[in-house]
């Protein structure tokens, strides 16, 4: 029988629809500037800067929709909305042909970004994690099994604020695909069933503040609504 020295962490779970199930969290790996219009919103060249990876704690979930509280330390907090993939499987230097075997879930989540840390960050060329890796920073919807919804390779990706549309884009003009997006990272991390990655933003992040609602959703696998308080 293990003695722990303090109290140890809880296991982080995502709902899974139409089950009990629960999905455990192992990881949360991220994809930046992985669709082209968002990368030239943010001054940047699609074509110079390739897709980037980085990573939340995996307790920066935040699930059923529960409120996310407006974060400390900034001041230009931006949402991203991402198609999320939930990883049964794993391993290193996976094929992107073989990349599909390893998704059990698809979910919708928003990459909640300090966006004024951010700036900061990258003026300065230093670490993203102040920006990215908060607390609360990940919520996300239940997952849809593949089993369920298969593989959205086309659908389109939406968020409103306040019932205003603010980002709308379809998932095939993401510059590395899911497939893709697996493979690549498999080739720094050994990916584990639990994995979480969200596969970046289409254009029209923004600023979002306390009594806001947020409602995204990918069509035919998922939906989220939540407010921030
Ligand atoms: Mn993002």
């Amino acid at each position: 029988m293990l003695k722990f020295a303090v109290k140890p962490p809880v296991q982080v779970v995502v709902p899974v629809q139409f089950s009990e199930e629960k999905f455990p969290v192992h990881r949360i790996y991220c994809v930046g500037r992985n669709y082209a219009d968002h990368v030239k919103e943010m001054g940047g060249d699609p074509k110079a800067e390739p897709p980037i990876f980085f990573s939340k704690p995996a307790d920066a979930v935040v699930t059923s929709g529960a409120d996310v509280r407006y974060p400390q330390a900034t001041a230009d907090l931006h949402h991203e909305v991402e198609l999320v993939v939930a990883l049964q499987s794993g391993g290193k230097h996976i094929p992107a042909e073989q990349a599909f075997s390893c998704v059990y879930a698809y979910g919708v989540g928003i990459d909640f970004t300090r966006r004024d840390l951010q700036a900061a960050a990258k003026n300065a060329g230093k670490p993203w994690d102040v920006a990215k890796g908060f607390d609360q920073s990940a919520p996300i919807s239940a997952l849809n099994p593949v089993a369920s919804c298969g593989h959205p390779l086309d659908a389109r990706i939406s968020l409103r604020v306040n019932d205003e549309i603010r980002q709308d884009a379809s998932l095939d003009s993401m510059i590395w695909s899911v497939a893709e997006i697996i493979s690549e990272l498999s080739n720094f991390f050994e990916l584990q069933a639990g994995d979480l990655i969200f596969t970046g933003t289409p254009s029209g992040v923004a600023a979002t503040n306390p009594g806001d609602h947020l409602a995204a959703s990918i069509e035919g696998v998922a939906d989220l609504e939540f407010n921030v308080v």
